[in-house]
């Protein structure tokens, strides 16, 4: 509360500690301003007219300082031009003195302090929602990591594969580029199974599919199109380019020595791969069962190689 006149001053102090208020007070703009520096008020309550620095002043640095506080201007009769020029920059209200009823006293600072917490709570409720959202977020990121991904290998699943595959061979096509596909199956895998058991086979395809990640470029995406059948779908790679990539990562495998084999002494694990690409097929299911008719001719030639398709 600020005001040059001792009289006023009391009064009006006393109406707000009655209202269980905490009051500072001040008889000059200067002695205000040195209290605003050290203190954050919800509410000013200021004479308009005082020596030295005025109540416009006063509100001005109130409001630079920390623009959620209320300031309240009294007036006489006299400015209350200024008062209402006051309002434009910033006032929340003005009381007119000599005060005809104290009541009025009390519901306005009422008000702006109603309004100064409102605006206090107000921007808590949007920090925390902000926060909130980052979580909300993170979750949506963590579960859509979940639900594109196989939970054995950790490999991207057969429906994610299909999806990227869509907008793979859209993307190829329109800037007239190519796409390969290499199907990919564990050879007698079922004979693997029978002898070391469900769990050790399990491993194995977990082994498998590191190495597949290992042996392929940062574009290539690799799937597990299902049971011991795999997917490395190849974006802007031509055939040849991709029956290359296909061969290394048979050879990587036939040689790789894994756990199991040290066990049994028996490096037996090959996989047998078909290759196809878009621009042969022109469209996906076509390069779909290229690639897998292709997997077959590598089958039935004896397994452990890669085909292109015919
Ligand atoms: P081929 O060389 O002709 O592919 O012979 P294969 O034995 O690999 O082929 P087949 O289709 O006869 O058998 C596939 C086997 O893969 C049978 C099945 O038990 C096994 N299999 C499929 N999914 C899984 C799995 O998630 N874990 C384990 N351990 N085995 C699986
Ligand atoms: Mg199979
Ligand atoms: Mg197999």
């Amino acid at each position: 509360m600020v005001d040059d006149d001792a009289s006023i001053l009391g009064v009006v102090s006393e109406v707000l500690e009655d209202d269980g208020y905490v009051v500072s007070t001040a008889a000059t703009g200067e002695e205000a301003i040195e209290i605003l520096k050290s203190n954050t008020f919800s509410l000013v309550m200021s004479d308009i007219r005082l020596p030295g620095i005025n109540g416009v002043k006063v509100l001005e640095y109130v409001k630079q300082q920390s623009p959620r506080t209320n300031v309240i201007m009294i007036t006489s009769h006299g400015s209350l031009d200024t008062s209402i020029d006051a309002i434009k920059h910033g006032a929340y209200d003005y009381l007119l003195k000599p005060f005809e009823d104290l009541s009025l006293i009390s519901s306005a600072a009422k008000r702006a302090v109603d309004a100064y917490r409102l605006e206090v709570e107000r921007s808590q409720l949007i920090r925390s929602l902000k926060l909130s959202n980052e979580e909300l977020a993170r979750v949506n990121n963590v579960l859509h990591g979940l639900a594109v991904r196989d939970g054995l290998t950790e490999l991207y699943n057969h429906r994610y594969i299909n999806e990227i595959l869509d907008k793979h061979i859209d993307k190829t096509v329109m800037e007239g580029a190519d796409l390969s596909l290499i199907f990919i199956d564990v050879d007698n895998f079922k004979v693997f199974n029978d002898a070391h058991g469900h769990q050790t086979g399990d491993v194995l395809l977990r082994e498998l599919s590191a190495l597949m990640r290992e042996n392929v470029r940062s574009k290539d995406i690799v799937a597990r199109w299902g049971g011991e059948e795999f997917a490395i779908v190849c974006p802007t790679t031509d055939e040849e380019t991709a029956t290359r990539l296909a061969e290394s990562l048979r050879a990587a495998i036939a040689k790789h020595v894994f756990a199991q084999d040290i066990v049994t002494s028996n490096a037996s694990v090959t996989i047998s791969a078909g290759v196809a690409s878009f621009s042969k097929n022109k469209s996906k299911s076509a390069m779909l069962e290229a690639a897998d008719s292709a997997l077959y001719v590598a089958k039935d030639n004896g397994r452990n190689q890669v085909r292109t398709a015919l």
